[in-house]
C-alpha cells in the first residue's frame, strides 16, 4: 500500500513538476509575505509568550509579552471588547490601572471606560486606528464610568458623550465638569506620558482652568478628532529594543500661538488646488513591519493571558460570549 502511494507521489511530482517538500513551504511562506500585515495580526487572539517589548514605532510596528487590561476593574470597565483590543505593555496596563484608582480616590472621577488599546501582539488593524501598534496607545473616554456594570452589549453599543465639537470649538458648559480638568491633568502627570491627544476645545479650556505651573500641558496636543476621548501615548519603555521613540513635544505649554493655530482655517483648509489621484498604497505586508515582528507573530500564546483578558473560559477560541457570565467584581461601596 505504502509502496503505491510513493509511487502515486512520485508519478504525481512527475506531472505536476518541481513540486517537492520544501516547495510547498516555500510557496506557503510566499502567501504569507502576499498577505497584509493587519489580516495576520488581526487573526491572533492572545500575546506573543515573550519578554514584554514594543518594536517599531506607534504607527508600524508590533508588540511581544502584551498584557491584558481585565475587562472589569474596581474603577474601570473595557469597552468594545468585541475588537479584542484591550492589550498593552505591562507597563502601560498598570499606569491605566493606577490612573483609574487615582481619579477615583482624588479626583471625582468614579472609573475610566477604558477604549481600544493594542491587539494582543499589536501590529496594523483591520478597522481603525494607524497607531495603537505598539501596545503604548490608549484610548480613555471622557464619559465618566456609570455606577454600574455594562452589559457587553452595552459596552458594544454605547456611545461616549462629546466634551466638545472637534475643530476649533469650545467645550460643553453643561457636560464638562472639574472633574474632566482633573483627570486629564492626573493622567498626563505620569513621567511615562510621552503626550495626550485632545480636541482644541478641550486644550483650549485645560489652559484657561489651569492657574498655577502649566508645565504639564506641554504634553496635551490638539488634534483632529478626540473630542469624546483622550488618546494617552506612553513612551518606549526599557527593555523595548527597537522601540522608535517620537519626538519630544516642544518646550512650552504650547497654550499660546501652537494653539491658535488650531483656530485659524489653515488645519481644515481644502489644499487649493485638487490634488492628483494618488493610488491607494497597498496595505502593509510583513515585509514592511521590523524583522522582529516576524518572530513575534510565530511565537506561541502566552499561557495564562487570556484568564486575565476574559476570565475562567479563557482557553477557549471563542471568549467573547463568555466574557460577562461570570460575576463581575462588585463596586465599590461607598462609591467613591
Ligand atoms: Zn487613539
Amino acid at each position: 500500500m505504502r509502496l503505491i502511494l510513493m509511487f502515486a507521489l512520485f508519478v504525481g511530482f512527475g506531472v505536476l513538476g518541481p513540486v517537492s517538500g520544501s516547495g510547498l513551504f516555500a510557496t506557503e511562506a510566499v502567501a504569507k509575505e502576499n498577505v497584509p500585515a493587519k489580516q495576520l495580526f488581526g487573526r491572533k487572539r492572545l500575546p506573543a509568550d515573550l519578554k514584554a517589548r514594543s518594536v517599531g514605532f506607534y504607527s508600524r510596528g508590533c508588540l511581544a509579552g502584551a498584557n491584558a487590561m481585565p475587562v472589569d476593574g474596581p474603577y474601570w470597565q473595557a469597552m468594545r471588547l468585541s475588537r479584542n483590543r484591550n492589550w498593552g505593555h505591562p507597563a502601560l496596563i498598570d499606569y491605566l490601572q493606577w490612573l483609574a484608582r487615582e481619579a477615583a480616590a482624588k479626583d471625582g472621577w468614579p472609573g475610566l471606560l477604558v477604549g481600544d488599546i493594542s491587539q494582543p501582539r499589536g501590529g496594523p488593524m483591520l478597522s481603525g486606528h494607524a497607531s495603537h501598534q505598539i501596545g503604548l496607545d490608549a484610548d480613555v473616554w471622557l464619559t465618566p464610568m456609570p455606577n454600574r456594570r455594562l452589559s457587553r452589549k452595552e459596552r458594544e453599543e454605547m456611545s461616549a458623550v462629546a466634551v466638545t465639537q472637534t475643530g476649533p470649538n469650545e467645550v460643553y458648559p453643561h457636560v464638562w465638569t472639574d472633574a474632566h480638568f482633573r483627570l486629564i491633568k492626573r493622567a498626563a502627570s505620569h513621567r511615562s506620558v510621552q503626550r495626550i491627544l485632545v480636541a482644541p476645545g478641550i486644550k483650549k479650556k485645560l489652559c484657561q482652568t489651569e492657574t498655577g505651573n502649566k508645565a504639564w500641558l506641554r504634553k496635551i496636543r490638539p488634534y483632529y478628532g478626540h473630542n469624546y476621548h483622550m488618546h494617552i501615548r506612553f513612551r518606549c519603555q526599557p527593555g523595548s529594543k527597537g522601540c522608535k521613540p517620537q519626538n519630544p513635544t516642544p518646550a512650552g505649554d504650547a497654550c499660546g500661538k501652537p494653539l491658535a493655530w488650531w483656530y485659524t482655517k489653515a488645519p481644515y483648509a481644502d489644499p487649493s488646488k485638487p490634488k492628483k489621484k494618488v493610488k491607494p498604497k497597498p496595505p502593509v505586508t510583513l515585509a514592511g513591519l521590523p524583522n522582529a515582528c516576524r518572530t513575534i507573530l510565530a511565537a506561541s500564546d502566552k499561557s495564562g493571558a487570556g484568564a486575565i483578558a476574559y476570565g475562567k473560559s479563557a482557553a477557549k477560541p471563542t471568549p467573547f460570549d463568555t466574557l460577562l457570565n461570570g460575576a463581575a467584581p462588585p463596586l465599590p461601596k461607598p462609591r467613591p
